[in-house]
């Protein structure tokens, strides 16, 4: 089935408003296995609304318009719809009794504006809103249906599966169709190498859409199948899935909702062991992500934010003198951090991160990026030295990731050679 999204307010098209609801039912649409073909916004304008409507319908089996259902004059969508198709607007006294039992109820002053939300073009079902004022409603024409609900984007989460997706489904049975979606986590890897080396992987062949997501520092890439078969849409994603790892197996760190802070705490708590963290120029990043798991308290022992030289002297230990020969960015100080604040909090792990975030700190022998992460468990202490080359927010991310992808590994056993 082929989709078209309508998005209509002044609020969108004078910028003042992200549409936040386009993305938001594309993305419900293609996990029915249903092909969003455009999306287009306009404003508060009858022409405009009557022209873009006949525009995304040609192109669509089926649109889905938000916005202007609201009692004000500007609110508009409705009645410009229904003159759009040569409807007459007709009240619809069980919806009219509805919005009156809110007004009664939180005590408003009922204004006769406020009837207008129980006008629909004749003919229309309306489709109930459990969370506010404005229903929606859902119109057959020649074959397609136009399914129109309020822009307020906490009732579109509510209507859009509760009530346009009953309809949608209902009109196009044939439709119906099951789709398995895995998704698969890189790191160390650009957009365009990703997509290099899944290049032979043709949709067309395999029947399987490779989506790339970058969501810095990772990328995301998302493998969909859909089938009125359910095993054959599992069985080809999985199929894709392991050609997948195949090609970039060393870059892979997480399936699907895992996290690589939410795998850490997993693999601490599962092998009962216990961390300790000092932070320079992460300046806690680190330790927000841990503490974004809940049950992080089982492991996390404490972090400290070591940024100025006396603090990683007074804090976690670190000979003076040793900052002041190597610098505060050096190998030999990341180490000494991470045994430091291990030894003092009397963890099974110390992890340490000192690097230059830019725009300046940067030299010759040590330009902006260049991070040191070391960790030590009380046998060795491992460190590896990283050359970032992003602005400082991003650098100060890519650092965290590279941290916590260093403390992974370590526990599953894995020699950290990038
Ligand atoms: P309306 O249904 O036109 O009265 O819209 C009510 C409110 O919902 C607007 O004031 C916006 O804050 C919000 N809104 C409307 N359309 C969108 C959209 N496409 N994306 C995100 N928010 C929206
Ligand atoms: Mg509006």
């Amino acid at each position: 089935m082929k989709i078209g999204i309508l998005t209509i307010g002044n609020e969108l098209t004078s910028g003042r408003t992200q549409d936040t609801n386009s993305s938001m039912m594309a993305r419900v649409f293609s996990t029915q296995g249903w092909q969003v073909r455009l999306m287009m916004s306009v404003g508060d304008d009858e022409l405009l609304i009557k022209q873009a409507l006949g525009y995304v319908l040609a192109q669509s089996d089926a649109v889905v318009v938000t916005g202007g259902l609201g009692p004000t004059a500007d609110d508009i969508t409705t009645a410009a719809i229904a003159r759009a198709f040569g409807l007459p607007l007709c009240r619809n006294e069980a919806v009219l009794q509805h919005i009156r039992g809110i007004f009664e109820k939180y005590r408003l002053n009922w204004t006769e504006n406020n009837a207008k939300q129980a006008d629909f073009p004749e003919g229309a079902e309306v489709i109930p809103n459990p969370v506010g004022t404005a229903a929606g409603f859902a119109l057959k024409q020649k074959g397609k249906v136009i399914a129109v609900i309020p822009g307020v984007p906490r009732e579109v989460r509510k209507m859009l599966p509760e009530g346009v997706l009953p309809i949608l489904r209902r009109e196009f049975p044939e439709a119906a169709r099951h789709v398995a979606v895995r998704t698969i986590k890189t790191f160390g890897l650009s957009e365009a190498a990703v997509d290099q080396a899944l290049a032979d992987l043709d949709p067309a062949h395999t029947g399987v859409g490779i989506g790339f997501y970058p969501n810095f520092p990772e990328n995301h890439i998302v493998l969909t199948a859909s089938d009125a078969d359910e095993s054959l849409a599992t069985a080809r994603v999985e199929e894709a899935r392991e050609a997948v790892i195949r090609r970039l197996k060393k870059h892979i760190f997480a399936y699907d909702s895992e996290t690589l802070e939410g795998l850490v705490a997993k693999s601490l708590i599962e092998r009962g062991r216990t961390l300790a963290v000092a932070e320079s120029c992460t300046g806690g990043l680190v330790t927000d992500r841990l503490t974004d798991i809940p049950g992080s308290s089982a492991f996390l022992e404490r972090s400290v934010i070591t940024y100025s030289n006396s603090a990683k002297t007074e804090l976690l230990g670190v000979p003076a003198d040793m900052i002041e020969i190597h610098g505060a960015v050096s190998e030999q100080t990341a180490r000494s951090m991470a045994e430091g604040v291990r030894r003092l909090a009397r963890t099974n792990l110390g992890l340490a991160i000192t690097g230059i975030a830019g725009p300046t700190g940067g030299s010759d022998q040590k330009p902006v990026g260049t991070v040191y992460i070391a960790l030590a468990d009380g046998t060795e202490t491992l460190c590896r030295r990283h050359a970032f080359r992003w602005d400082r927010r991003r650098n100060k991310i890519i650092s965290s990731q590279a941290a916590l992808l260093m403390l992974k590994r370590h526990l599953d056993g894995e020699r950290d050679d990038g």
